[in-house]
């Protein structure tokens, strides 16, 4: 029902319950390939019916807005193989702001860090976790789950690695994340290891470290996350009654989530369930844009760059691993890429967090990437967009902290005195009524 397939070119297929990160035979990226013919004797009423059902179901896996599509994530798997940690299931909301800056139709937010360790990375692990342990409960020889992170990786696998007792192995690069982010997959009791280099030299390591039997890369060169990730698009759709948007904008670094958008809405569409897929629109930032430099070549070829420091520390990637895919996903969506500066990024933060958001970099430079579409000429008046929100604001809020109380993250930016203008440190006063009263009559005049 579903299986692993070469798309390097080669085609072979595998066994989808074996440890495999790459094709055997030609070493390129491997996807999972669902068999569609049984899915579509279903009626799109029909599963509309089973979705719309298990909304209000009692039991867990059909609360997980991930497990909630099991047939269309990952058939052969049985219920009692499944690791859920409460994934999914995120509020889609309007951003009125927004909208009416750019003129737009609708623009909303799908708030996939509203999650258990606060980013979308939970909707892939809780897959990739439930394989790896039911393909050991079934023989395999699995020892380890072992990832590169640029922190939100680290966190989900950790998290889902302790719930079902799975040892796991987090290569870091040293002094690049955030305490916030550190801490998650040091309480979940995994082993970090912070390597002296850059993210892609982690990624490196580990590709090689996988190697060995036992092994179980949590990356998601892995196309299991990607199987979860999907689930996004499944939860954007119905979330609007599945009328699709005419855009969907994401955060991307390494470009496995903007692939997984691109297979959730394409198997919608097979299913009968929509009409079409929404444009993609991949969304980087200067500092580490080797996908929009490609896009402006044409989507010919991926030329990697040394990624530099952003505020968006988790799509810091100068060689991403699904590079193939994401040219697929942008070809078969007539996708877009966008890339923003580190300014234009920090005052769409700043302004979204005044609209009461509070925004994770990422999701910034995703809401700035629409300003970007504007200013391309890609929006009218009944234009509809989605951004996808990868992480909870919380976990980076040191460079909000830096922000608000007069530096920046990083060192030497400049800052423009309107944006400057926005910085809210919290006011001394002395803890008596009288002054408290009249501070507060001026601020309020
Ligand atoms: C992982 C991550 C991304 C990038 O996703 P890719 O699939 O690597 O493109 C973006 N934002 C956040 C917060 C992330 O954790
Ligand atoms: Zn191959």
């Amino acid at each position: 029902m579903a299986h692993l397939r070469c798309i390097s070119g080669c085609d072979g297929v595998h066994d989808v319950f074996q440890p495999l990160f790459s094709c055997p035979t030609c070493g390129g990226l491997v996807d999972v390939a669902h068999d569609l013919a049984p899915l579509q004797q279903h009626a799109a009423e029909d599963w509309r019916a089973r979705i719309a059902a298990r909304a209000i179901s009692p039991s867990p896996i059909d609360q997980s807005g991930v497990w909630a599509f099991r047939e269309w994530v990952m058939p052969g798997l049985r219920d009692d193989e499944i690791v859920t940690l409460g994934e999914g299931r995120t509020p889609l909301l309007d951003v009125p702001h927004l909208q009416k800056s750019l003129g737009a139709g609708r623009v909303q937010l799908k708030q996939c860090g509203q999650s258990l360790t606060g980013s979308f990375k939970d909707l892939g692990m809780t897959v990739l976790v439930s394989m790896a342990s039911a393909m050991k409960g079934r023989g395999a020889d699995v020892r380890a789950l072992v990832c590169a992170s640029t922190g939100d990786t680290s966190a989900a696998l950790a998290a889902y690695g302790a719930r079902v007792g799975l040892p796991v192995i987090v290569l870091l690069p040293a002094g690049k994340i955030s305490s916030a982010q550190l801490v998650q997959p040091v309480s979940a009791q995994a082993h970090v290891l912070a390597l002296d280099g850059d993210f892609d030299a982690c990624m490196k390591v580990v590709q090689e470290v996988c190697r060995l039997p036992g092994m179980f890369l949590a990356n998601s060169k892995n196309p299991l996350r990607l199987e979860g990730q999907k689930t996004v698009a499944f939860e954007i759709a119905a979330q609007r009654g599945f009328a699709v948007p005419d855009f969907v904008l994401v955060p991307s670094g390494n470009l496995g989530n903007v692939a997984a958008l691109a297979s959730g809405f394409s198997l919608l569409r097979d299913l009968g369930l929509t009409d079409r897929v929404p444009r993609l629109v991949a969304c980087q930032v200067d500092a580490a844009n080797p996908l929009f430099r490609s896009y402006e070549n044409g989507l010919q070829a991926l030329e990697a760059v040394t990624a530099q420091p952003t505020h968006a520390s988790a799509i810091r990637i100068g060689d991403p691993v699904s590079y193939p895919r994401a040219q697929r996903a942008l070809r078969e969506t007539d996708g877009l890429v966008t890339s923003v500066s580190e300014t234009d990024l920090l005052a769409t933060m700043v302004e979204a967090d005044a609209h009461g958001l509070f925004v994770c970099p990422h999701t910034a430079a995703a809401l700035a990437g629409t300003k970007a579409l504007s200013d391309l000429g890609q929006l009218q008046k009944d234009t509809e967009l989605v951004v996808v929100s990868t992480a909870h604001g919380l976990k980076f809020s040191p460079q909000k902290t830096a922000f608000h109380d007069g530096g920046s993250e990083l060192d030497g930016m400049d800052i423009p005195p309107e944006l400057a203008a926005r910085r809210n440190p919290p006011e001394a006063l002395a803890a008596d009524t009288a002054i408290v009263r009249s501070r507060i009559e001026a601020l309020l005049a």
